[in-house]
């Protein structure tokens, strides 16, 4: 490893997923020197493609949408004839019934029977009601939905799914983090939606076309290093364990870099490695009360099964969510309904999302028992049969969803109050600055902080100018 950086005029990025790269790509473009530490074997982080034998899986499926017209067009053109435009097809599989998602109301409706239909519609009348006389705001996720969907569509749609995806009750989960994901949807809505499909409003979670790289979603991540590595190092199973400060300013950061030791010096330094991750490297440490707020933000974790097929194809869909409590995952994508170049000819594939907490049952299973398990309750399911399945695959995949546990914005506030005293360090993306950001907003944040920074330089460059002027008159 070569620290010998210019230390006047260089940018250390920790994290080589979406974030860090989309930084590292903006500064390389604008000639400013760059380097990426990433602690994995391969860049990409929650973004990449996963290959073996000739099948392609990304770590849960990865569709790119975004409402941002630049970002667009430049992810079409890294991707080039590689950017595919897919139809969306979801699925949600619900006492052995398959639902559309996202939700058409009069299909659910009619499939739930007049009962249950009937009951779902006055619930959501007498909130609709209710809201006309409280000025209460929804604290968590419980409250945000039963506010617009009504308590029976809460207990038989949400409530399941969002406790196999968190793991803790809706009543936890702080309401901020539906607000992003589903920003103002609710039963009416959807229904008028439905009655009118001409409507011009747009939902983001509701995009029925995204776009996808022939070769899996870490296509895009891989163009980025590509261009990157033109001009600068990524240095990859490389993990920062200490980050030194003084005056205010990050010094330094201590690696391990493939075992070894090893320290870089830079001008700027930007973070995407989880928030707690950094708080805990800092040195010296920070205050007792910054400390304790890193260590009540959690994150959920995801473990894949992929099972390879000896079948073209195994479903229609993009997506299947496995709302019920009974089936222990939450999430099956068949690859190749994105892109026929994810499996050889003539085969295909499913990967199934566990969302889980490191440590607990599900991530300190034998991928065995995981395997037989999974192929089992799919075979049950009538999904495949089990003597199809020709190959698989488990993946343990740290830190996927930031946990937004009701408290959490008061943590961050505490941890950025903190970090923002020190000029030279920045955060970006979804874990390094504890936001349920999408592909679109890690990159986004990411270009932001590269052009933050050289903002910045070219003020210190101008102070450094106005410094010697001064001095020489
Ligand atoms: C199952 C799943 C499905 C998703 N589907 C979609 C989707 O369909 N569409 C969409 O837009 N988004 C989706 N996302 C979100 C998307 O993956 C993220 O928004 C994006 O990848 C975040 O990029 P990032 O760089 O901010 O974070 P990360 O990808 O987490 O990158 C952080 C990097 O830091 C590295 N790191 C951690 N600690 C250290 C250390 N100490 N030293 C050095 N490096 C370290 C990690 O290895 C990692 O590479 C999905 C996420 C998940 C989990």
């Amino acid at each position: 490893m070569d620290d010998r950086v210019n230390t006047i005029n260089h940018a250390l990025v920790m994290g080589g997923g979406l974030a860090g790269l989309s930084t590292a790509h903006a500064l390389t473009k604008a000639n400013f020197p760059v380097t990426v530490i990433e602690a994995g074997k391969n860049i990409g982080g929650l973004a990449r493609t996963i290959e073996h034998n000739g099948f392609r899986f990304d770590l849960g499926g990865h569709r790119f949408v975004t409402n941002d017209q630049e970002l667009d067009t430049f992810v079409r053109t890294i991707l080039n004839e590689d950017c595919l435009v897919v139809p969306r097809s979801s699925k949600i599989l619900l006492r052995n019934r398959y639902f559309d998602y996202p939700l058409k109301p009069f299909k659910a409706l009619s499939a739930f029977g007049p009962k249950m239909s009937a009951k779902i519609l006055a619930d959501y009348i007498y909130e609709r009601i209710r809201a006309q006389f409280t000025t209460e705001i929804p604290a968590s996720l419980e409250d945000w939905v039963v506010a617009n969907f009504g308590r029976t569509m809460f207990n038989i749609y949400f409530r399941d799914y969002s406790e196999k995806v968190w793991g803790i009750e809706c009543q936890h989960i702080d309401q901020r983090w539906v607000e992003q994901r589903i920003q103002g949807l609710s039963l009416g809505k959807a229904i008028a939606k439905a009655i009118l499909p001409t409507s011009k409003k747009k939902f983001t979670t509701l995009a029925d076309r995204f776009l996808y790289p022939r070769k899996g979603i870490g296509q895009i991540t891989d163009n980025l290093a590509a261009d990157i590595c033109k001009k600068h190092t990524i240095y990859t199973q490389s993990r920062v364990r200490f980050v030194n400060h003084s005056d205010s300013r990050i010094q330094s950061v201590e690696i391990l870099c493939n075992d070894r030791p090893g320290q870089l010096s830079a001008s700027h330094f930007v973070s995407t490695i989880p928030l707690p991750v950094l708080v805990n490297a800092l040195r010296p440490k920070p205050p007792e009360h910054v400390l304790k707020a890193a260590s009540q933000l959690r994150s959920r974790d995801l473990v894949t099964v992929t099972l390879m097929v000896n079948r073209p194809r195994v479903t229609g869909h993009t997506w299947i969510y496995v709302p019920e409590k009974s089936i222990p995952f939450g999430r099956i994508h068949e690859p190749t309904n994105w892109s026929d170049s994810m499996a050889p000819p003539g085969k295909s594939l499913l990967v199934i999302e566990y969302f889980c907490f490191r440590g607990d049952k599900t991530w300190n299973s034998e991928d065995f028992e995981l395997i037989t398990s999974t192929s089992k309750i799919l075979h049950d399911l009538g999904i495949i049969d089990q003597k199809d399945i020709i190959d698989q695959v488990v993946m343990r995949i740290p830190n996927a969803y930031p946990l937004f546990e009701i408290g959490y914005s008061d943590h961050c506030h505490t941890i950025n109050q903190y970090l923002e005293k020190f000029e030279n360090l920045y955060t970006a993306g979804r874990g390094g600055m504890f936001k349920y950001y999408n592909m679109d907003h890690a990159m986004k944040a990411g270009f932001d902080v590269a052009e933050e920074i050289q903002r910045k330089q070219m003020q210190m460059n101008g102070m450094v100018s106005t410094t010697m002027f001064s001095g020489d008159s």
